[in-house]
């Protein structure tokens, strides 16, 4: 354990830039506003050259220290139809040998542990040494309460939850729609719901608490009930800490792709649609094509990342998506390059967010919401066209358009049936250009004004940071007391 005053945080990440990058954050958040020196412990998936160009600007910046876990080999235990959860979930368990050595080694530094959300089967490692351990959920916490209670549903419910007629119900909190769950909800028999179940649903009720990267504001019912809600409670049983929204801040430096930059400062305030996927988002080859016409038919400006399609799944660029691929993509309709060149720009695979949305041209996003998009986009004052893909990007999509009012979304579920081209085009100019998209861009603008006050100094989720570091602090010095040290 740590013997200076300053607090010494390790934080471990699984695999993916999803989850990387909010780690990432949080700890150079940790360093720069709470004074707190962060060790960095990330299990790579081995696949992604955008993971280590992202260590390696995370080294650069100097704020916290970087530990590389390598790749394990995984091939022997997964096939080609194995599922993201459960990928993510045997990577991590085959990791926990080299996990456990690398913490030892810096063990006498460290004062606690905070492993994210897809680590919680490590937090036995953290107790073994002594360390006050928590869990970093780097999304919301509606999701966190339904996680937490799916062991309850299980139990409870028979047959495939999207079968079910009614919402389920999660204690004090919004019901979630069967179409809603999340993807390792949607099939029973498959090993990832087991994985979801164990390591996450009961995994996150066994640290000594759980952080999420949410804020007062944002979600008063669904925090009111994790704390309050007397099932809820018994079954989380450790103290929740809302700290968020912490977000990505933009990097200096050179961007390969700073004419995307070059090419919004042409256009005038608010007039672009950023059309974006996600570290891992990708479309079939119909709703790609649906997608293209409808843009094309709104005839507004816009910024499209694009990725190349895939008939097998919404997620299937999580551990592979980088800055690769710069040749013409083909998939797009014959001639829409050229016929949309006055307006559009498409970049291949991957662009710096964070840059994109903080540029006053950009006045929409179209998004597979995950948190941390959803977050830079509220944080920019960005309203959004929601087009949830996997994880729990259904429930995140629920919360923009109808708790906080910062989103639309197309009639049906774009993992269920492809977005026709029309509604598309109306959605578009809905953002960018009817009354509604004003109202969108109203409440938007509000929520970005308390989404800046929580984690600023004073703010609701600064002081629950405090609460956390003054917990680490209480627990080692019970720990030490024990040890008659
Ligand atoms: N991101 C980016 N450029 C891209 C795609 C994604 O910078 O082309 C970043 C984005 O800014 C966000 C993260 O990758 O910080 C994606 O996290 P999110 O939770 O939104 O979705 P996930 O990728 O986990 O599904």
């Amino acid at each position: 354990m740590g013997s200076s005053e300053q607090l010494h945080v390790g934080i471990l990440s699984s695999p993916g830039l999803g989850h990387i990058i909010p780690v990432i954050v949080l700890g150079s958040h940790l360093a720069t506003h709470h004074n707190v020196s962060v060790t960095v412990f990330v299990i790579t998936s081995g696949s992604s050259l955008a993971e280590k160009e992202l260590l390696k600007s995370a080294n650069k910046s100097k704020l916290i220290d970087t530990v590389e876990i390598p790749a394990v080999d995984i091939s022997n235990l997964i096939d080609a139809n194995t599922k993201m959860v459960t990928q993510l979930c045997v990577l991590v368990r085959e990791s926990l040998p080299v996990v456990k050595s690398v913490i030892f080694a810096k063990k006498h530094i460290l004062d606690a542990l905070i492993v994210d959300l897809f680590c919680t089967e490590a937090l036995p490692i953290a107790k073994e040494f002594g360390l006050p351990n928590y869990i970093y959920i780097p999304t919301n916490a509606w999701f966190t309460a339904s996680t937490v209670y799916c062991q309850v549903l299980d139990k409870e419910i028979e047959g495939q939850y999207v079968d079910q007629d009614e919402p389920l119900k999660i204690p004090g909190c919004k019901p979630v729609r069967p179409e809603d769950v999340v993807d390792p909800m949607l099939e029973r028999n498959d090993q990832q719901y087991s994985e979801y179940l164990r390591v996450l649903g009961i995994g996150f009720c066994l640290s000594d608490g759980i952080l999420m990267n949410t804020w007062e504001d944002a979600e008063p019912g669904s925090l009111k009930a994790l704390r309050e809600n007397e099932t809820l409670k018994a079954i989380v049983k450790s103290t929740v800490y809302p700290i968020g929204p912490l977000s990505r801040q933009i990097i200096d430096g050179n961007d390969d792709r700073n004419f995307i930059l070059k090419w919004l400062d042409e256009q005038t305030p608010e007039s672009v649609l950023y059309v974006s996927f996600g570290s891992g988002g990708t479309l079939s080859s119909k709703q790609l094509t649906e997608l293209a016409f409808g843009l094309e038919l709104s005839q507004q400006k816009f910024v499209w990342i694009v990725r190349p399609p895939s008939e097998v799944g919404a997620d299937k660029s999580f551990f592979t998506t980088g800055k690769e691929g710069d040749d013409t993509p083909e998939y797009l309709p014959e001639g829409f390059l050229t016929r949309t060149q006055d307006f559009g720009l498409v970049v291949q695979m991957w662009a710096d967010q964070v840059r994109i949305l903080s540029h006053p041209s950009v006045g929409g996003f179209l998004s597979h919401c995950g948190w941390n998009s959803s977050i830079e986009s509220i944080t920019n004052n960005v309203p959004m066209i929601a087009w949830p893909l996997y994880a729990e990007q259904r429930q995140n999509a629920t919360i923009l358009t109808e708790e906080l009012g910062v989103a639309v979304r197309p009639k049906v579920l774009p993992t269920k049936k492809v977005v026709e081209r029309e509604e598309i085009e109306k959605l578009v100019r809905t953002v960018m250009q009817y009354k509604e998209g004003k109202e969108l861009r109203e409440n938007v603008k509000k929520l970005k004004m308390s989404a800046e006050k929580a984690p600023s100094v004073g703010g609701s989720s600064y002081n629950s940071m405090c609460e956390v570091l003054k917990d680490i602090e209480k627990r080692i010095h019970a720990w030490l007391q024990e040890k008659h040290v």
